[in-house]
């Protein structure tokens, strides 16, 4: 357990919300917020880019050797362009899990997700934290909602960025092949460890949730 600084690990499914929730909870509590899934959709954003199949093993890893990807200011950067809109888009989400499951592109997204932990107080989302990334956090959580919900979540969201020709059933369609790609996978598959809570969003308003998590926090139990 790390014991001079607050380290909280957030894993979930695609939508269940831990993005939203994770970055409300590092300004409530001035942590902070580190989304691992931004990282590995940056890499994916360039081997779309490069025209690579997100399934050429061999050529992402070309590819990784001369890709920078990193943070500034809550934002960011493949190869020194800021990407943060770029990384949503449907395109992505259908490719990111091929990009995700290659065991160098995980060791090198898990040495800089680790060397960023080091220096502060910090929350950190993705499917491998609590498990792989972050094992010694203060607090794990692990975030789900059920699948029609998150679609449901998914959808709206991309239509409020201006996707077209997207419909519900085929983002209900894709959420299911990434958790199966994402929980399936041999390296770092996404798991609850057994340390964490379960927060179901199912329900619940995002300001329900946080405060549910605050409240285990501050009980520090
Ligand atoms: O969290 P988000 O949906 O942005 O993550 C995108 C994808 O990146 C996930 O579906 C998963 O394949 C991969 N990912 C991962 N490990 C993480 C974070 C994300 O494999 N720690």
């Amino acid at each position: 357990m790390e014991t001079d600084r607050l380290v909280i690990a957030v894993d979930g499914p695609a939508g269940s919300g831990k993005s939203t929730i994770a970055k409300r909870i590092a300004d409530i509590l001035g942590l902070e917020y580190i989304d691992t899934g931004a990282m590995y959709r940056a890499l994916t954003l360039k081997v779309i880019n490069e025209g690579i199949d997100s399934k050429d093993t061999e050529s992402i890893l070309e590819l990784l050797q001369t890709t920078s990807i990193y943070f500034k200011d809550n934002h960011i950067y493949l190869d020194g362009i800021m990407v943060d809109d770029k990384i949503r888009k449907n395109i992505i989400n259908k490719n990111v899990s091929n990009v995700a499951k290659i065991k160098k592109v995980r060791e090198k997204m898990v040495e800089i997700q680790q060397k960023l932990s080091k220096s502060s107080n910090i929350i950190m989302d993705g499917r491998d934290i609590g498990t792989v990334v972050l094992p010694r956090a203060n607090f794990k959580f692990f975030i789900i909602a059920s699948v029609e919900e998150r679609a449901r979540r998914r959808y709206k969201e991309l239509i409020e960025k201006g996707e077209k020709d997207i419909s519900y059933n085929q983002i209900l369609t894709e959420i299911k092949r990434r958790d199966k790609l994402d929980s399936t996978r041999k390296i770092s598959p996404l798991r609850k460890s057994p340390e964490s809570y379960e927060i179901d969003t199912t329900n619940k308003t995002i300001d329900q949730s946080i405060n549910e998590i605050i409240d285990i926090i501050k009980g520090g139990n």
